[in-house]
């Protein structure tokens, strides 16, 4: 860059927000090298301050502790640090997040990703499940245009809890001793409009009344709903008087003049089982973890950086706001 240039730039930067200064320092690390995590941390009250006790805006710097900015709501008094009433508030370790980030992108297991970070593996499991709070319940909120919904089904898994085992323990990862809906099988409703924005459901049961709860408020009265013209989700799209496009994939059909298709569901779908398989079979209470897991890699598509997985855990997920999702 020519030197004129240069002082350009460089003076142009006084202009940055927090925001846009912080992408830029995410882009200007070295491959490898992550930004620090105190510093990202710090984002979340810099970009947006608001208090986690009563939501007032208007807040003053109080001091420093563990070594994190501390400051005081002028509404309620109270104070509070970046980290309060979020999930990772109280873990140790700060500056391994960043690290423990990067495991959770590669999907790596908790015994390679304590190894690779230097926590005990205890430490590595309840990370990922503290981590992955939220992402659990970043999802769109409605869907538009055109929009495809499929029932899919993961093994029940009672893995992990030492208390009330119902039955013999499987064989983990195995197969289900039926196909299709058995007792064995939890049902997941994906459901995924035409501009990326995903929706998924763990359901109770797969049927007209959980399908119905779940899809009502998810979309809106102009959505064209595609299927693979699973008789529960008809009856839905019917009582909810949307319009409903059914594609007959057993006799054939792939696509219904020329638009209606369920081929972005089922290949987000074949990826998210694709990728859950790594995990050897995940406990049924903690598949919403995973669901939102996977929807937040695809959310950045399928590359997103540490640096945003750790902001996607603290609420300040870039993309989301990009969506305003
Ligand atoms: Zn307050």
């Amino acid at each position: 860059m020519k030197p004129r240039d240069f002082r350009r730039l460089s003076s142009a930067l006084k202009e940055l927000t927090p925001h846009q200064r912080q992408i830029l320092i995410d882009r200007l690390q070295p491959a490898g090298q992550s930004s620090a995590p105190g510093q990202l941390v710090e984002t979340r009250m810099t970009e947006k301050p608001s208090c986690p006790h009563c939501a007032g805006e208007r807040v003053s710097r109080w001091g420093f502790a563990n070594g994190l900015q501390r400051y005081r709501c002028n509404t309620c008094r109270a104070t509070f640090n970046a980290l309060t009433h979020t999930p990772l508030a109280g873990l140790r370790h700060k500056a391994k997040w960043i690290d423990y980030a990067k495991q959770l992108v590669e999907g790596s297991s908790i015994r390679k990703s304590a190894a690779a970070v230097g926590i005990h593996p205890n430490t590595a499991f309840r990370w990922r499940h503290r981590f992955l709070r939220l992402p659990n319940g970043q999802q769109a909120s409605s869907l538009a245009g055109i929009a495809e919904a499929d029932e899919t089904y993961f093994l029940e898994s009672q893995k992990g809890r030492r208390q009330g085992l119902s039955r013999a323990p499987r064989q983990r990862g195995g197969k289900a001793g039926k196909r299709g809906l058995s007792e064995e099988q939890v049902p997941v409703l994906i459901c995924r409009d035409r501009t990326g924005n995903t929706a998924d459901f763990v359901l109770e049961k797969a049927d007209q009344a959980h399908i119905g709860a779940v899809l009502k408020p998810l979309l809106a009265s102009d959505v064209i709903l595609c299927t693979d013209s699973a008789k529960s989700l008809a009856t839905v799209a019917k009582e909810m008087g949307i319009t409903h496009r059914p594609v007959n994939l057993t006799a054939g059909q792939r696509v219904v003049a020329g638009v209606y298709h369920v081929q972005n569901v089922n290949a987000y779908d074949s990826r998210l089982k694709e990728w859950m398989r790594r995990f050897h079979g995940v406990a049924t209470r903690y598949l919403g973890n995973y669901l939102g897991w996977r929807r937040l890699i695809e959310r950045h598509d399928r590359n997103i950086s540490p640096a945003d997985f750790l902001r996607a855990t603290l609420g300040i997920d870039r993309v989301q706001h990009a969506m305003g999702t």
